[in-house]
């Protein structure tokens, strides 16, 4: 596998980082594209099959497992399978673009220790774990039970901050956007001076 770069942003649920990749998919210059993880877990009613995830259900997923179908994959919450195809990202480098990636902290430093020369992996960090809980609240996408799980796994996720190339502190959305902007335009070699 070779190609363009890595960009992996990596974060507790809630932290704010989909928002994060959002706003530089929309940046022209980064010629950013997303990577479209594998997921087993159910499909949210705002969401696209093959935009967000490619929706599939757990035996299918164990047999791309079995195939060695993907460059990294994990069981973030039980029975709730992700991982990333090599297909998917071999297929966006040979479009030409830098693919980025919103995939959990273990997935990230995975791909970072693969491909460590061409992989920026960012740590976005919520202000504290009572905040995270507020933001998964107010986001109603997952049951009180579920997002108890999210909150459980945020402290461990946390801890792991420090093996990442950046953090950026999500304490104030609009800072958090212009800082991730800055650090992949930098790392891609785009000039975003003007935007
Ligand atoms: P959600 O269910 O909220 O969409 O995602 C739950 C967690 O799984 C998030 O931290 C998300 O970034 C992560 N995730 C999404 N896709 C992948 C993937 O392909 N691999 C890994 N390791 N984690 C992923």
């Amino acid at each position: 596998m070779e190609g363009g770069k890595l960009i992996i942003f990596s974060a507790p649920s809630g932290s704010g980082k989909t928002t994060i990749v959002r706003h530089l998919l929309e940046q022209p210059e980064l010629n950013l594209a997303f990577s479209v993880s594998v997921t087993s877990r159910p499909q949210r009613k705002e969401e696209e099959d093959g935009k967000h995830y490619y929706f599939i259900s757990v035996p299918e997923f164990k047999k791309h497992i079995k195939e060695d179908a993907f460059l990294e994959w994990e069981e973030v919450y039980r029975d709730n399978f992700y991982g990333t195809l090599k297909s998917e990202v071999e297929r966006l480098w040979a479009e030409g673009k830098n693919v980025i990636f919103d995939i959990d902290v273990v997935g990230g430093l995975r791909i970072k220790k693969k491909f460590p020369e061409k992989t920026l992996a960012v740590f976005v960090k919520p202000p504290s774990v009572d905040e995270l809980k507020i933001r998964l609240k107010k986001r109603s996408t997952e049951s009180e039970d579920k997002i108890n799980m999210r909150v459980a796994k945020a402290s461990v996720e946390m801890a792991t901050a420090p093996q990442f190339d950046k953090v950026i502190k999500n304490y104030d959305l609009d800072t958090a956007l212009e800082e991730a902007h800055q650090m992949v335009a930098d790392f891609v070699g785009a000039n975003c001076e003007d935007q």
